[in-house]
């Protein structure tokens, strides 16, 4: 038995793990991608604890759906610059 039923669009689109997440009672975030989305998958999985929940969605808006971008401005931060290897002796 699932932990919830959840409908995708009480789901938060999480750019980093390109996946719907939801929060997890246990602090972390259930999560579905697209890829199962188009799957047919409905069991959103939490990776730290043994929780899952059901997403209510319908499977035909994701057959072809592409991940949500959006003008959001969390911006990746640039990678961090490339530290000279220290010389050990
Ligand atoms: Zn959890």
């Amino acid at each position: 038995m699932s932990y919830d039923e959840v409908e995708i669009e009480d789901m938060t689109w999480n750019e980093k793990l390109q996946a719907y997440t939801y929060p997890c009672p246990c602090g972390d975030l259930f999560q579905i991608t697209l890829e199962e989305l188009r799957a047919g998958e409905e069991i959103a999985r939490c990776p730290s604890c043994s929780l899952y929940i059901t997403v209510i969605y319908d499977p035909e808006d994701y057959e072809n759906a592409e991940p949500p971008t959006g003008g959001s401005d969390t911006k990746a931060p640039a990678a961090p610059p490339h530290t000279p290897e220290v010389e050990v002796h």
